[in-house]
């Protein structure tokens, strides 16, 4: 992967390799750091890059960095225009994504969160696809459980509980398989390594509820709506048995870098058919045409880069 050519840093825009820390980031030590992760897609017949939901992505970093008991000045309307700023010098011209991490800046010994110096870096790099199997995922159920509420929260985008991702990430990868489900202390299932869950059962659409240990996902919020008010589907929160996952008639994950996942293995059983179905495949060509600014209708969701 190339690296960025710019970083904001500091207040801001800077060289990427003006952008560094020390070894001591009391971040890097101890994983107080909250981040994000923005898609930016490039239309090539209106020849701009829309930033997709980029205040709704900010609203959630600071709520993030609030947990970690971060304080800022800027708002997800600066922070957007600053990444607007950031994308226009990088001059993409093709599909990037955006990462911005809010973390403890100080070189210190110490683990705690309060009187601290915060900071915010944002960079951005062309991106594509992040499950590569994207219609067709073979998916297992992970033995790690998911980071509990009262252990560190999954609602906050933060650094350090991504170690239980990781985790869950690289088993699954090692014994062959996509991505992995993961299960909270309680049995349920909570969402992937990085990607909320859906599965679909006799026509409804079935998600497990913020309360399950999830990231609340932008993603996850556009696939609700985008099912409903396109393809006329009743969505339901609730809690989900791992068991209703085998014999669901579809089932996809959400998540900014894997967009719209078709899962249509799990733990080698076929999920329906064994093939992408029709409400996924439907689903996936719906939210494409609104990430890509095709569909008016959800405009407002597309922030333009290049204006
Ligand atoms: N869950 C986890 C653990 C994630 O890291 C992500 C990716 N940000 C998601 C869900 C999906 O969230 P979003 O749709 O906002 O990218």
């Amino acid at each position: 992967m190339a690296l960025p050519n710019y970083a904001y840093f500091k207040g801001s825009i800077v060289p990427y390799g003006e952008a560094k820390v020390g070894v001591l980031n009391h971040a890097l030590n101890y994983g107080t750091a909250v981040f994000g992760g923005i898609r930016a897609y490039w239309n090539g017949d209106s020849e701009q890059l829309y930033l997709f939901r980029p205040i709704d992505h900010y609203k959630r970093f600071l709520s993030s960095a609030k947990l970690l008991c971060m304080e800022f000045d800027n708002t997800p309307e600066s922070l957007t225009k600053v990444t607007i700023n950031l994308l226009k010098e990088e001059g993409f011209r093709c599909n990037a994504y955006v990462r911005p991490l809010a973390y403890k800046a100080d070189e210190i010994i110490g683990v705690k969160l309060h009187d601290l110096q915060d900071e915010i870096a944002i960079v951005s790099l062309p991106f594509e696809r992040y499950v590569s199997n994207d219609t067709n995922a073979h998916v297992t159920f992970s033995s790690w459980r998911r980071v509990d509420d009262n252990v560190i929260p999954a609602r906050g985008k933060i650094s350090g509980a991504y170690v239980n991702s990781a985790f869950i990430k690289t088993d699954a990868l090692r014994s062959g398989f996509d991505e992995a489900l993961v299960l909270n202390e309680d049995g349920h299932v909570s969402e992937g390594s990085a990607e909320n869950i859906f599965m679909l059962r006799d026509g409804v659409l079935i998600t497990p509820p913020v309360t399950d240990n999830i990231l609340e996902g932008i993603t996850r919020r556009t696939a609700m709506e985008l099912a409903r008010s396109e393809l006329g589907l009743t969505v339901v929160e609730r809690q989900i048995d791992r068991t209703e996952v085998y014999i669901c008639d579809e089932f996809f994950m959400t998540g900014t870098a894997a967009q719209i996942t078709a899962v249509t293995r799990v733990d080698h059983r076929p999920i329906g058919s064994g093939q992408m179905g029709p409400v996924t495949t439907q689903l996936r060509g719906v939210f494409e045409d609104v990430v890509y600014g095709r569909n008016s209708e959800y405009r407002h969701w597309n922030v333009p880069v290049y204006v």
